[in-house]
């Protein structure tokens, strides 16, 4: 998983690649242009490595917005008509780019966003999968059933709902819009960007990419602004036909409200407390390691990370302690530096948050646990080295709400009915992962969890065909497989009369 090159060739790269960022500002990408916000206004964009100002980008505002809705709307119509086959051919053009230029594209984001690069250039390559993954379905995207009647032959068929907006968050900000904007284009739809403004600068590379592979100007657009200026206009212009967004649950209830006016279609993939049950009868090691990559990986910053862990009380001291253990072995570095495993957070006031979490977990009765912090941390860097809270209970604020970090709760459970009470006694239902070699009590847990996703005996291994999505506060609708073109494409029904039916007659 590591990167192969060395750290210093990766500083060199980041040298390279962010020089254009500073020089002059990173602006919107409409109609195919660069495009300065209308008002002239500009945002800092910094790296939390160390506070280093990576350059000021466009801050786009409802005029701006409008514009990027326009041209969507009017590249649509011969987009939408384009052959599937030929959407195929030029999506399979943009994942060859993004091969091409994935450690410019990882090196980028670690800069922009302080994710590792061991973890972010295996992103990269995720995100060139995404899109082969969604091409190679366009050509039959419209297909649909045939539903034969006694007098009439019904049939459905598929197409694009129109201008879609999709607003994306900061963590692996990249690899997540591409699982957003590949199947809308797939579909047939236009698109509207509008990323994370603590991590603009992979967004720009993915909207110059598509570009340069041949999608036609107005295809993908790409505005950059503040949620709630840049983002709420998407959400209300009447040409944008439905919202894919990810984020916190919170800001996805300000969504659904802005939204409402002009009846959105709305696709909300949002925030998780994601439970690990293990069980004594378990393969220990792994469930241990599985552990430990889902909340320590990526800096903690992942919707799907295993930020509850609930142990049988009988094996319970023993396995904190093993998970205490490897934490303290967990590197925290440069992200560009292959052996980190955690790098700095995204922002300082995601930083605040999450190490207020250390005096919450005390005040509460827990006991804190703490990785090794970077002795070489640069100063305006905002680094934190691993937690682990032991001795929680069920309702403590650590076990209700999501942190965000490499922090992890520790509950422990009595049997099977507790595990799933404790697990489900939440607002969040992302995912659940459950360890046991128990096949019969492995189902029953898995169908009693109140979540979108369940592995058991895994960590989060994803497959594409498969639905990605939660329940309760952590969402609304599936992406992955056909379930991303059934929320990008109208399905339509037509019915053809056998000539075989009574018609009744009115008036004489
Ligand atoms: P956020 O909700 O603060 O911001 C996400 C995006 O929404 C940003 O682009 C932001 O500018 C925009 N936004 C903010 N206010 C808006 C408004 N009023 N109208 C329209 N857009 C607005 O989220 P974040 O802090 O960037 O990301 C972290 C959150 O994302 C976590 O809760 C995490 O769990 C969640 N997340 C979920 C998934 C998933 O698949 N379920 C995946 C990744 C992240």
């Amino acid at each position: 998983m590591a990167s192969t090159s060395t750290y210093d060739e990766n500083l060199a790269a980041a040298a390279e690649h962010l020089a254009r960022f500073a020089t002059s500002p990173t602006l919107h990408l409409i109609g195919g242009q660069p495009t300065s916000s209308m008002s002239g206004a500009t945002f800092t964009n910094s790296s939390p490595i160390d506070g280093m100002h990576l350059g000021d980008v466009a801050a786009g505002d409802a005029a701006d917005v409008d514009a990027a809705a326009t041209a969507a709307n009017e590249a649509f119509p011969a987009w939408a008509n384009t052959p599937g086959t030929e959407r195929k051919r030029i999506l399979h053009a943009v994942a060859d780019l993004i091969v091409e230029r994935a450690n410019q594209i990882a090196i980028t984001e670690c800069v922009d966003t302080g994710q590792t690069v061991r973890f972010m250039s295996q992103a990269a390559l995720r995100g060139a999968d995404n899109f082969r993954f969604f091409a190679d379905r366009a050509p039959a995207a419209a297909d649909g059933l045939s539903l034969p009647a006694p007098d009439h032959v019904n049939y459905t068929t598929r197409r694009a709902i129109g201008p879609v907006g999709v607003i994306t968050p900061w963590n692996t900000p990249f690899m997540l819009s591409t699982w957003k904007i590949a199947p809308a284009l797939a579909a047939g739809c236009t698109v509207v960007h509008k990323p994370a403004e603590w991590s603009p600068l992979t967004a720009q590379l993915l909207a110059e990419i598509a570009l340069e592979a041949g999608l036609p100007p107005g295809v993908l657009n790409l505005v950059h602004g503040m949620g709630e200026t840049a983002g709420k206009s998407l959400t209300e212009h009447p040409a944008i036909a439905a919202i894919a967004f990810v984020g916190e649950s919170s800001t996805g209830s300000m969504i659904q409200a802005q939204g409402a006016p002009t009846l959105k279609r709305l696709h909300f993939e949002l925030g998780g407390k994601n439970p690990v049950i293990v069980f004594d009868d378990a393969d220990l090691d792994r469930a241990l390691d599985a552990v430990v990559f889902m909340i320590y990986s990526l800096n903690g910053e992942r919707c799907t990370s295993s930020s509850r862990v609930l142990v049988h009380e009988s094996i319970y001291d023993d396995f904190c302690e093993r998970i205490a253990a490897k934490m303290r072995n967990v590197p925290v570095g440069h992200p560009l530096d292959p052996d980190a495993v955690i790098g700095p957070l995204i922002h300082p006031r995601h930083f605040d948050k999450v190490c207020s979490y250390r005096a919450i977990a005390e005040s509460d009765g827990a006991t804190v646990h703490e990785g090794t912090p970077w002795a070489d941390a640069p100063a305006g860097g905002t680094y934190v080295a691993p937690m682990l809270f032991t001795d929680a209970t069920p309702h403590m604020r650590i076990a209700q709400e999501e942190i965000f970090g490499p922090v992890l709760t520790a509950l422990p459970f009595r049997d099977e009915a507790d595990a799933v009470e404790v697990a489900n006694d939440i607002d969040y239902g992302l995912a659940g992962y459950v360890w046991t070699r128990d096949v019969g009590r492995a189902h029953r847990v898995a169908h009693a969890l109140e979540a979108g996703m369940v592995w058991v005996n895994s960590q989060n291994v994803r497959h594409l065909p498969t639905p990605f999505g939660g329940v309760k506060r952590s969402g609304i609708g599936r992406d992955g497989g056909d379930w991303s073109f059934d929320f990008y494409m109208e399905t339509k029904n037509i019915a053809v009369a056998l000539d075989t039916h009574p018609i009744p007659e009115l008036g004489g």
